[in-house]
Parts: C-alpha cells; structure tokens; sequence
C-alpha cells in the first residue's frame, strides 16, 4: 500500500509516525502584487527543514500539507523541504471555502469537471512541474453554500476514481455531517476521508458521531489556544478512545511554518494585528502535538499503543487504504 509524496510513492511502512494537516507556507492570492512581497525562499526552506528534522527524530516520517490549490500551494518548495529534511511531504489538489477561494473560472464548473481536474493533477502532476498531490482538500465554510456542496461533489467523484484520501477543512467545526453525506452521496470511500477542525466541538458527542459514519475525524488545531484548548482536546480525545474511536483519531496542528506575504495575509479571528515575524513565531512549533499535547493524553491514561494508533496506524489507512 502506497501515498503519492512530493517525491515520488512512499509505502506504508515507511511513513512511520504522520502529522496528517501541517503547512510549509500559507499564502493568499494577490500577495504576489504587494510592492514589498519578496519571499526569502532560502530562509523559508531552512526553517522548514528545521521543523521538519524535529519531527523526524520523534519519529514522523511524514507530513501532509493539504493546503488548497488556490492558499499558495507550492509544489517545488515543499519538494526542496523534503528532500533536505528526509521527512516525506504529502500535498493536495482541491479547492478551498467559497468565502476565501474557489477560482471564478471554477465557480462555472459542474462536478464532473471539478473531479476531472483533480484526476489530471493526480495522474500528471501540477501544471508543467510534474509533481503529484497525494490527497484532495475539501471545504466548507460557515454555512456549506450551494457552490461549496458542488466542490465537494467534485471531490467525492475523483475520490472514488482515484482511491486517494480526502482531507476536510470544516469552519467552527460546523457541517461535518454534511460532508459526509454528500461524499456518501456521491461514492466516495468513507474510510479514506478525515473531516478536519473537530476541535471547536463542545463535546467529544458530536465528534463520535461522526466517527460512527466510518471516517476519521480530526482534532487536528492543536496548540491554535485562541480556537480551544489544549486541555478539551485532551479531553475530548479521552473520551473518543474510552467511546471504541480510537481506530478514526487523527491529531495535528495546522501548524504554518512559514509566510511568503510581507503581512499576515488573512483576517486573525481575534482581530488583532500583528507583523509576520510575530504570527510565525506565535506558532508552536510542530513538535508540540507529539511532546507537550501526548503527555497531556498519557496523563489522561492513554497508552503508548493508544498514541501508536493514533499518530502512526490511523493516518496510513487514511492516507494508502492500507488494513488496520
Ligand atoms: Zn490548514
């Protein structure tokens, strides 16, 4: 059983432990035209492959960085990380939430040609590059417009063609159940799909509920403190594994290492602003999910084979439909 990385197929076995929703650079479109935006690519790569090799020695073989195509997705750049960090990087096709992506010429589309798209990035690569996405990123926003429900139809065909998984950015945690309906609805495999940013659920009820319709679920902002804390994570994900889901739990960060932007490129939720240097170093580094928020689990009972399940198991069966 294989992923498609950056660098070509990896198999299962060697993936070792997987953080499966981090990000190299996030960016947004029209940065570009900033009269000050130039990126230190350099410097990007070098604190990538700094992050990347403290993953490694806690013995993460992989990332995914299911950044939307239209969020500054860039193939090349994680291909130079991943090479000199020795940790397989593992990138998306899709399109992102109405409110902040979805190319207009798209907006057009039907589902059929959305998921013919996808299928040509996955078998050929993106654009001339020739670099092949290993997941397909789907969206929705606050209320799962219309257009929205159409992408993820999208999605959910070239799924089911491709037999790849399908990684979700819900908004607030809300219309996970939707999602799941209308990749249900239109073929996709439920046991590779991971519906993403469970962590501002109020209670683990809501997340195993999910669960029980046979996908994963990701608590998957861990360290984002001004979305939840750590602790209800915690919590939460207790109560999961005590439920019977430990076998559908993905952890992660969501962590951006980097900004090509000369400002911080999206609205802060908090409404603050802040320099780019003060958001990157804001950010835990990505370690903390591994280190700081696993021993919050051990001290909650959970079990190094718990942990093994969660951060290793779990994400290759997400990621190459390998058995449990
Ligand atoms: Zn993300």
């Amino acid at each position: 059983m294989q992923v498609m990385s950056v660098t070509g197929p990896v198999n299962a076995a060697d993936l070792g432990r997987v953080l499966v929703h981090e990000h190299i650079v996030i960016g947004m479109p029209g940065e570009e035209l900033d009269p000050s935006f130039a990126p230190d690519i350099d410097e990007i790569v070098a604190r990538s492959v700094d992050q990347l090799q403290k993953l490694r020695d806690l013995g993460v073989g992989a990332i995914v960085d299911p950044c939307p195509i239209e969020l500054g997705r860039d193939p090349e750049l994680y291909a130079a990380v991943s090479e000199k960090s020795g940790v397989k990087i593992i990138f998306a096709t899709g399109f992102y939430m109405e409110s902040q992506g979805i190319p207009l010429y798209w907006r057009a589309r039907d589902a059929d040609e959305i998921a013919e798209f996808y299928l040509s990035e996955i078998a050929d690569g993106v654009g001339s590059t020739g670099l092949r996405p290993g997941v397909i990123k789907a969206a929705t926003g606050l209320e799962a417009s219309p257009l929205e429900r159409r992408v993820l139809a999208g999605a959910a065909k070239a799924q089911r063609e491709a037999k790849v998984a399908i990684i979700t950015h819900t908004e607030n945690s809300r219309h996970g159940d939707v999602q799941q309906e209308i990749f249900a609805q239109n073929g996709a495999d439920p046991s590779r799909i991971m519906i993403g940013h469970q962590d501002e659920q109020k209670s683990a009820a809501a997340i195993a509920a999910l669960a029980a319709n046979g996908t994963f679920v990701g608590i998957d902002r861990v360290g984002l403190d001004m979305l939840a804390s750590d602790d209800h994570r915690a919590d939460m994900v207790t109560e999961l594994v005590r439920g019977g889901h430990r076998e559908r739990i993905c952890l992660s960060q969501d962590c951006v290492c980097n900004l090509k932007a000369p400002k911080v490129p999206f609205a802060l939720s908090s409404g603050v602003k802040i320099d780019v240097a003060q958001f990157v170093s804001n950010m835990k580094p990505m370690t903390h999910v591994l280190t700081v928020f696993a021993d919050k689990l051990r001290d909650r009972g959970l079990t190094e084979d718990d942990l093994d399940t969660i951060f290793r198991d779990n994400p290759h069966r997400l990621l190459t439909g390998a058995a449990a």
